[in-house]
């Protein structure tokens, strides 16, 4: 029986253009972005905000940090309800409780995005969706937007999965008022930590930079509204550093200059995969819907009969094939679910539950090639035969 040896949790290095950068910043001494003139921080800001089509761009700690801090510009407080998804990974809801604010949650739909009916059920619970495209998949943007547009919810995306996406030719983030990304490794770009914030709107942009701490320097951010702007909002706007650094910041940049590379890379591997999945027995891939450009650095698999998920993952694992698998009863890895928030309101979510149930997730790193594609699809067919038929 042939097994797959390569680590599911491998990344590529680093560009060696990136690595010069980070070294020219370690010579200079100068790893504050307030410190650094030019700053890279702030040439990254421009870079991003130009990528994804909007005014301004603040780079800060984490997407975590990118969440609460929109959040926070947004009024966001303690008590304060927040609609987010039921289906999505911890520092969704962790960025609402963090804040003091309570998580509402809404189902997912069997294609893995915000399910729209529930949304328009709860929808007069309160006044911010924070919206994850969980796994890169994304909801009907031009229907989701009229409905919050309908019942007065300012829409924020968290955008860790969908960086380089897009729904009908917009880029993904540039849908609600704020959009966060995270470049943590795991993500599109890699700095190992941090976050990028994206909107239109020049008070909440102000309000950002002031809150991830600018020592008064705010008009070095690369994106910077006018002085009018922070005028109304330097006395006011508490400090919770989450700045990101100049280190991070020129690594990214010339990454984020091969972003659209990469995601062809991935989505190739995406394709051979969802190819090699499709006829697996007691297996269902995740239609795409037409409207989506996605990223594809990971991939969904529903198995029909979830109480034999246990012996096809075990199975797997013993050939090298790593699936998490988002209905087992504790949380491991990056797979959670919301029962194991402890910290979140426990909430009937019947239909989530049914989809998570079933529902297995695999990693799609660039260090796999196209062989090795076909491989952990070999595997997972006679796996699936063995258990799931
Ligand atoms: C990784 C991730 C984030 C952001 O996480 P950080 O590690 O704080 O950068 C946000 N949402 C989802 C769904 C994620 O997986």
């Amino acid at each position: 029986m042939e097994r797959f040896e390569k680590p599911f949790t491998r990344q590529e290095p680093i560009p060696e253009d990136a690595i010069a950068a980070a070294v020219a910043v370690m010579r200079s001494g100068a790893l504050h972005r307030y410190g650094a003139d030019p700053s890279e921080v702030a040439a990254l800001e421009a870079e991003f905000a130009a990528a994804t089509d909007a005014a301004h761009c603040v780079a800060v700690a984490s997407g975590g940090y990118a969440m609460g801090c929109a959040l926070r510009a947004l009024g966001v407080g303690p008590g304060d309800p927040v609609l987010t998804n039921a289906f999505t990974l911890a520092p969704v809801p962790g960025a609402i409780a963090a804040l003091g604010a309570r998580p509402v949650l809404v189902e997912v739909t069997e294609g893995l995005v915000l399910d729209l009916d529930d949304l328009a059920a709860k929808a007069d619970r309160a006044k911010v969706l924070l919206l994850s495209h969980m796994r890169g998949h994304i909801a009907d943007m031009e229907a989701l937007v009229a409905l919050c547009a309908a019942k007065g919810i300012t829409l924020v995306e968290d955008c860790a999965h969908t960086m380089g996406a897009a729904w009908a030719g917009r880029p993904s983030g540039r849908w609600g008022r704020i959009g966060c990304f995270s470049t943590q490794t795991y993500k599109h770009l890699n700095s190992g930590e941090g976050g990028l914030i994206v909107t239109d709107d020049a008070d909440l942009a102000a309000k950002m930079v002031l809150m991830s701490g600018s020592y008064m320097l705010y008009a070095r951010n690369g994106t910077a509204p006018p002085e009018t702007v922070f005028a109304r909002h330097k006395a006011v706007t508490p400090n919770v550093s989450g700045r990101m650094d100049e280190l991070r910041a020129a690594i990214l940049r010339p990454q984020l200059a091969r972003l659209a590379d990469q995601v062809e890379r991935w989505n190739s591997r995406y394709r051979a995969l969802e190819a090699g999945f499709r006829d697996a027995p007691g297996l269902a891939t995740i239609p795409r819907p037409q409207a989506e450009a996605y990223v594809g650095s990971s991939i969904q698999l529903r198995a029909r009969d979830p109480g034999r998920v246990p012996g096809f993952v075990a199975g797997c694992a013993d050939r090298g094939v790593d699936w998490k698998w988002f209905g087992a009863p504790q949380a491991h890895g990056f797979t959670s679910a919301h029962r194991h928030w402890g910290y979140v309101d426990p909430q009937a979510l019947p239909r989530t539950d049914a989809v998570l149930a079933g529902l297995l997730d695999m990693r799609v790193p660039l260090t796999f090639d196209l062989d090795d594609c076909a491989q952990i699809a070999r595997i997972v067919r006679e796996e699936a035969a063995a258990h799931l038929a």
